[in-house]
């Protein structure tokens, strides 16, 4: 495939539970770039999470077509893609299968028959990239819970996904858990290792990415980098992102360093 090819596309996708059920995504349409970081935003019940269960095969669409590297996920072709989408999701204690950080992250390059020479360098790499190198002999349930992140995502990261799915990853971490799992993404969004999609509430997980989409019953509401965002708070506040998410997103942009150009409703 050409380089600038999409990494994932959303054609106008509708699903839902079933077919007593109501639609949850109706006709989100929506791309990733490589090497782009996108956020996804929006109250809970939006669709968030049934978004990342599609991108990689866990579900499927009932109208609509999603591709992934050029591939369409569907049941033939969700083992191939699954090696595409790599996932992270909130609760730290339920992704470890190793007694130790270095066999858990193993664990899938083992499945997936990489050489051991080859394995002991990707583990290498991996915990150099979110920063557990001294870690390695390390029980998981011993570590902190932004700690259990850094390595649930290094066992995504050794197996070279495409896309990486943060979701809701930090919601069950303190702040300081917080803090070395972003900043363990804007190292790897540095480095270009890999596309990014964060499913989150918190807005410093917006403010860093490129991109930012906000999903509101069941559609694409809006896509903006981050400042565009911001300037569109009036029209935040009349789908329910409150006013707290609009001084919150400012104090971010801020904090950031990014220049936002109208005054936070207080
Ligand atoms: P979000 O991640 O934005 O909170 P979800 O994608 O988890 O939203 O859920 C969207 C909607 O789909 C919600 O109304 C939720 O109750 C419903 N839903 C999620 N999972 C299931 C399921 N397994 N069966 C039926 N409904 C579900």
């Amino acid at each position: 495939m050409s380089s600038n090819e999409k990494l994932v596309e959303f054609r106008n996708v509708s699903f839902r539970y079933g077919a007593e059920q109501p639609w949850v995504l109706k006709n989100c349409s929506f791309e990733i770039d490589r090497e782009e970081w996108v956020a996804i935003i929006g109250h809970n019940g939006s669709g968030k999470s049934t978004i990342a269960k599609l991108m990689n095969g866990l579900l499927f669409p009932q109208e609509g077509e999603i591709y992934v590297a050029g591939k369409k996920v569907q049941e033939d072709t969700i083992w191939d893609v699954r090696k595409d989408v790599g996932m992270v999701f909130q609760n730290p204690d339920n992704q470890f299968v190793g007694t130790t950080v270095q066999d858990d992250v193993a664990f899938g390059m083992e499945n997936r028959g990489f050489p051991r020479e080859e394995m002991l360098q990707r583990l290498d790499d991996v915990l150099h990239a979110v920063g557990m190198v001294d870690y390695r002999l390390t029980e998981p349930h011993r570590l902190s819970g932004g700690q259990k992140q850094r390595i649930a995502i290094a066992s995504v990261l050794a197996v070279s996904p495409k896309v990486l799915i943060l979701d809701e990853a930090t919601a069950m971490l303190d702040p300081r858990g917080r803090r070395d799992i972003m900043q363990t993404v804007a190292h790897l969004q540095a480095n270009k290792d890999v596309s990014l999609l964060t499913i989150t509430h918190d807005l410093q997980e917006i403010v860093q990415a490129d991109r930012v989409i906000v999903m509101n019953e069941g559609q694409v509401w809006d896509e903006s980098h981050p400042r565009e965002l911001f300037s569109k708070q009036d029209d935040l506040l009349a789908i329910g992102l409150d006013v707290p998410f609009i001084a919150s997103l400012a104090k971010a942009l801020k904090q950031t360093g990014i220049p936002i150009t109208k005054e936070p409703l207080n």
